[in-house]
């Protein structure tokens, strides 16, 4: 091989190379800068719409909290990209190492964003409850990376499953650095698998999933009576900033407002139900009674499905 064949073949061996690197990984997601939302505690208050092209999957509120020995990650979001972006925009709120990381739940789009802080970061505990450490042990992880990467068509890709390590459940108290952190679980709520995250000294909670706004979430893995009641429970407690896992950060209003959503969808099947009608006729009601909610993303998409799961449970309720 003559030394301009050599480099010919070493510029095809680069250039395959750069194709295989870019059809592997999906692209930076842009920078959606942290808001401070109290005195130590910081959120990305994510787009609204379901994963697609254009957000590149990344949808959820990622939160940080500043210990005064590190800083805890809430949710890195729904890819290894979004756990990037996190720790870029971090980066710009403090200079101290991730020290730990809670996923909230089971949902890929909360913590699929793991990956990219244990690369950063291998020492720090990424915490879950236990029943999201089991159904991650049993492959769920994987269902949601194929899902990520086929509603993006590929933004995703390079993705791969970093489950939590850390057990936790209802009651446990965690001393990171100068905070507390309590967690919070009163059964099947939005899943199985959730937990909020209580700042005690500076009066915040993450609420994952069991609260958003101006969002409908999937509650294919939920229960209303379950959801309302986590809801009730939450209430009772203390808090100044209540974060949820989709929508702008707010007051127990906003924490109120979902929770009579909730309370619209169920009552209407229960309507339905007494009056002899089918799970079908429940949208007809709930659309009467969830006015205030028409202009929340899923609106549309969800609120036949969810008339229709809120009868099922109305009738096993019944038997
Ligand atoms: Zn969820």
């Amino acid at each position: 091989m003559n030394t301009k064949t050599f480099l010919i073949y070493l510029l095809l061996c680069f250039s395959i190379a750069g194709q295989s690197v870019s059809a592997a990984t999906g692209a930076p997601i842009r920078d959606y800068p942290f808001e401070q939302v109290a005195e130590n505690t910081w959120v990305i208050h994510g787009p609204l719409e379901m994963p697609n092209v254009s957000n590149q999957g990344f949808m959820n509120n990622p939160g940080i909290v500043l210990t005064g020995s590190g800083v805890v990650v809430i949710d890195p979001g729904s890819s290894v990209q979004s756990g990037e972006m996190v720790l870029r925009m971090l980066k710009k709120v403090s200079d101290q190492p991730v020290i730990a990381v809670f996923n909230t739940h089971i949902h890929g789009d909360h913590w699929l964003g793991n990956q990219a802080i244990r690369a950063a970061y291998p020492d720090a505990p990424i915490y879950g409850h236990t029943e999201m450490l089991a159904m991650v042990a049993a492959g769920n992880g994987d269902t949601w990376v194929e899902l990520m990467d086929r509603l993006t068509e590929g933004a995703t890709k390079g993705t791969r499953v970093v489950g939590p390590g850390n057990a936790v459940k209802h009651g446990d108290t965690l001393k990171i650095g100068n905070k507390t952190f309590r967690i919070h679980h009163y059964g099947q709520a939005h899943t199985r698998t959730d937990i909020m995250i209580q700042v005690e000294e500076d009066g915040v909670i993450f609420l994952g999933d069991n609260v958003t706004a101006n969002r409908i979430p999937r509650m294919t893995d939920g229960n209303f009576m379950g959801n309302i009641s986590t809801v009730e429970k939450i209430l009772e407690i203390k808090v100044k900033t209540w974060i949820p896992g989709h929508g702008p950060t707010g007051d127990a209003d906003m924490v109120k407002a979902y929770r009579s959503y909730l309370q619209a969808v169920y009552s209407s099947a229960e309507k339905a139900f007494n009056e002899d009608l089918d799970s079908s006729d429940v949208k007809a009601i709930s659309l009467q009674e969830t006015t205030k909610y028409k202009d929340w993303s899923g609106y549309d998409e969800e609120l036949g499905p969810q008339g229709a799961q809120a009868y099922m449970e109305v009738e096993a309720a019944e038997f």
